[in-house]
């Protein structure tokens, strides 16, 4: 998280300097505005910034799933725990530079009064959660088909941990009255973000009766309850959708389904995980005419899993804009993809790196594989920018 004062005094001086609006929506608006614009910096340099060019902004930063295999947090034990800020270093970069990031953290930190334990019923030593904690993050998205591998009692102990280290967590609650407190993020910027999470279910193990706080699963009459309470609450809506096939690269009907849904109902983005490998990020347009932005997976952050597609994974970055108009309007501008490999020499060293850092020792064929998924991430969206280019590549 950053400080928005700054980010704010340097916008609106770039706005002053510039003599146009950078952020103008289409031609049309941009001329009219440069033409008011250059007016008024000729004229009346001392004048206040009109209403219709006051602009707020915050950024956001979402990854993917972090599924703490058995061999990974065998290879993050030392004398007295487990260490992962090493593993994950190298990324902290990325995001902690934005005001808001958010995180799926599929394995529950029960923590080692449970028995710590890998697939398929997973139990994740707590320091994961203090680790997430330093490199910045603010937001755990909770509901996932792990969520109730240790039961009702593995996440009242999870969500004790995150309340102590006072990280936000969303679709996994101790209580109905948790549940029904929405999770809303008020920036400094004026521009609050309610965060909503779902999952297609639960690996089988049955929600129990009367508990159904504990995760939120696909409910179509329920989300849009949680939604339109968000719409209302708050000015941005960001919702986590945790389903797909796993293992493969394009979105399933069900994912399609629940995104345009959330579009319809005024989402602003959508952030998918669970599929653990890439899948395209697109801009999905609701019935209103409201743009929405859907990344349907953002594959594996953070995993013991070793196949190729299955180290890769990214953090999407975007910024939702506040325009002081009638309406308030909110749009999600500027999304950016930074790819992600986790690298690892047989079941020890397990390390998440910018891929763009890589070299051949790291990954063989290197620049192919980033430039294979860049253009995988991008295929429906081809103006989607990307942080940093390959060593040696034309990125
Ligand atoms: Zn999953």
């Amino acid at each position: 998280m950053i400080n928005y004062a700054k980010i704010m005094y340097i916008t609106l001086f770039v706005l002053l300097l510039s003599g146009c609006n950078p952020f103008a929506a289409d031609e049309t608006t941009q001329k009219e505005r440069s033409a008011d614009h250059i007016s008024f910096s000729q004229h009346n340099p001392h004048q206040k910034a009109q209403p219709d060019i006051f602009i707020k902004n915050i950024s956001i930063s979402a990854i993917g799933d972090i599924l703490v295999h058995k061999r990974v947090y065998r290879d993050a034990k030392t004398n007295d725990g487990y260490a992962f800020m090493p593993m994950m270093k190298q990324v902290k970069p990325y995001l902690n530079d934005t005001t808001i990031s958010i995180a799926n953290q599929e394995t529950m930190i029960a923590g080692q009064a449970h028995g710590l334990s890998g697939y398929p019923t997973f139990n994740t030593p707590k320091s994961m959660g203090n680790t997430l904690k330093s490199l910045g993050i603010d937001v755990v998205s909770l509901a996932n088909n792990h969520t109730l591998d240790q039961g009702p009692a593995g996440v009242k102990s999870a969500i004790s941990h995150w309340e102590k280290l006072d990280m936000k967590y969303t679709g996994a609650y101790k209580s109905q009255r948790d549940r029904e407190r929405l999770r809303v993020f008020q920036s400094d910027a004026g521009i609050d973000t309610a965060f909503l999470s779902y999952t297609y279910g639960t690996n089988g193990i049955p929600v129990p009766t009367g508990q159904s706080y504990l995760v939120n699963t696909i409910d179509y009459a329920q989300m849009r309850r949680d939604i339109n309470k968000a719409k209302q609450q708050a000015d941005a809506v960001v919702l986590s959708l945790h389903a797909g096939d796993e293992y493969e690269p394009l979105p399933n009907q069900l994912q399609k389904n629940v995104v345009q849904f959330a579009a319809d109902l005024g989402v602003d983005a959508v952030i998918g995980h669970h599929p653990h490998v890439l899948q395209p990020i697109e801009w999905v347009e609701g019935k209103q005419g409201n743009r929405m932005l859907a990344a349907y997976s953002l594959g594996n952050f953070f995993s013991g899993q070793t196949a190729l597609k299955k180290r890769i994974g990214g953090i999407l970055k975007f910024d939702l804009e506040k325009r002081k108009d009638a309406q308030d309007t909110i749009q999600v501008k500027r999304p950016k993809f930074l790819l992600t490999y986790v690298t690892s020499a047989g079941p020890h060293n397990f390390e998440v790196l910018p891929m763009h850092d890589l070299d051949e020792a790291d990954l063989e064929d290197h620049q192919n594989v980033y430039l294979e998924s860049k253009q995988h991430v991008s295929q429906f969206m081809p103006e989607l920018k990307f942080v940093g280019s390959p060593k040696g590549g034309e990125g």
